[in-house]
């Protein structure tokens, strides 16, 4: 840790852009720290909004709502991917902003953000950038079958397409709307896994350790994190990646890289998101300093030490569906007491107020003193759940 930086501390306000759930579990760990929080969020129920000291609902671009932030505010992050990276450049001309709108740019940009990973030396699925109708048809079938995705505004797996051949490619680009787009060449996936990182203004980093994912429809359903849950080489592949692409962009904050294993065993980056990220939301109950501390710390400039997976676990992702998992489709609570009343479980609800199929209500954290033990409970956790085995 530098000596030139002052640190803010407790009793000073932060503030973030962006109200979704990653918002509201930030704001909780900030008040619990000792800090005030502002959100800047549109909605007026949002869930972050829901729990913070200040709420200002405007537009990301709205120039009186940004002045608010920057007035009741020290330092502003972000939460939510999308946020117009001007939004972020405005602020940063009175108050600390981390991260940079100029990291934040790269992240939202899928074209750009596989060119940062060449730069950085790390590999990406083979793809091409298409702009252009021109680039369409110059596309080189080797990249068939391949996922169709926006350069920007996907989430979740919204804004993609499966194509197998030309025709269907073409009908897909005009089907996006003909926006910028990168076709990548479908890819033979082992499994999935993820590292978090955050990196201080200092540049001092540390990380989360890999988080092994499973998604399921595009969106992450599970995440496994125990000693083992890679092989160590890979891991520690994963790790020297993550940090090399936060140290690139010369970022501050927390950051998520996530990675393809291949079934050859060999990782390829597919994307980062400038944020805590779904696949680190086990750090709250199996960490000693959980994701949404690192990002506090980030912005506040406080110290980062290494944080330390104290036990093993398994998080299941809650969405919408589950709901609606009863036969005749009505919307039911799931059955909560049963869950809790598994060894180990960690509820988090994220307030939002109403279910809908594939939208992320929840997590359920579930640790233990093994691996198969967290393993044991969190099947059973799914299955009471109405959730996939895994
Ligand atoms: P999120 O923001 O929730 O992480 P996203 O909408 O940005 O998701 P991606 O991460 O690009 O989407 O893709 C979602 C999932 O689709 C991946 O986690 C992976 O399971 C699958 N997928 C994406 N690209 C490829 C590929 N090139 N080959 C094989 N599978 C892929
Ligand atoms: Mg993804």
């Amino acid at each position: 840790m530098s000596q030139t930086l002052k640190p803010l501390l407790p009793g000073s306000t932060l503030g973030v852009l962006g109200g979704g759930q990653l918002g509201r579990m930030w704001a909780h760990v900030a008040q619990r720290m000792g800090y005030n929080t502002a959100v800047l969020d549109p909605d007026a129920h949002s869930p972050a909004g829901l729990v913070s000291h200040h709420h200002i609902h405007t537009d990301y671009l709205d120039l009186a709502g940004l002045k608010q932030l920057a007035t009741v505010c020290q330092a502003v992050t972000t939460e939510f991917e999308n946020v117009p990276a001007d939004a972020l450049a405005q602020l940063a001309a009175t108050l600390p902003v981390s991260p940079a709108a100029s990291a934040v740019a790269v992240a939202q940009d899928r074209a750009r953000e596989k060119a940062h990973f060449v730069k950085c030396g790390v590999p990406v699925a083979p793809h091409a950038v298409i702009d252009t109708a021109e680039q369409l048809a110059a596309v080189n079938d080797h990249l068939l079958p391949g996922i169709l995705k926006t350069s920007r505004m996907g989430y979740d797996g919204k804004g993609q397409l499966r194509v197998t051949t030309r025709d269907e490619l073409n009908a897909g680009w005009a089907k996006l709307g003909s926006v910028p787009c990168v076709l990548e060449k479908m890819l033979p996936l082992a499994s999935e896994c993820s590292v978090i990182v955050a990196r201080g203004r200092d540049g001092e980093m540390v990380n989360l350790p890999v988080q092994r994912n499973l998604h399921r429809d595009g969106i992450l359903a599970v995440t496994e994190v125990f000693a083992g849950n890679v092989p160590e080489a890979l891991a520690n592949q994963a790790i020297t990646a993550a940090k090399a692409v936060a140290q690139e962009l010369n970022y501050v904050g927390v950051l998520c890289v996530e990675f393809f294993v291949l079934a050859d065993g060999s990782l390829v980056v597919n994307e980062i998101a400038p944020r805590p990220h779904n696949s680190g939301h086990y750090s709250q109950d199996a960490c000693d300093v959980s994701q949404f501390e690192l990002q506090v710390r980030t912005m506040a400039d406080l110290p980062l030490t290494q944080p330390r997976l104290h036990s093993p676990a398994v998080m299941l992702n809650l969405l919408g569906d589950l709901w609606f998992a009863n036969a005749n489709a009505e919307q039911v609570e799931p059955a909560w007491q049963q869950v809790l009343a598994l060894p180990g479980t960690h509820l988090h609800l994220y307030g939002k107020r109403e279910a809908r199929v594939g939208r992320k209500m929840g997590h359920l954290n579930v640790t233990a003193a093994t691996p198969e033990a967290a393993s044991v409970v969190a099947l059973q956790a799914a299955a009471i759940l109405g959730i996939a085995p895994f």
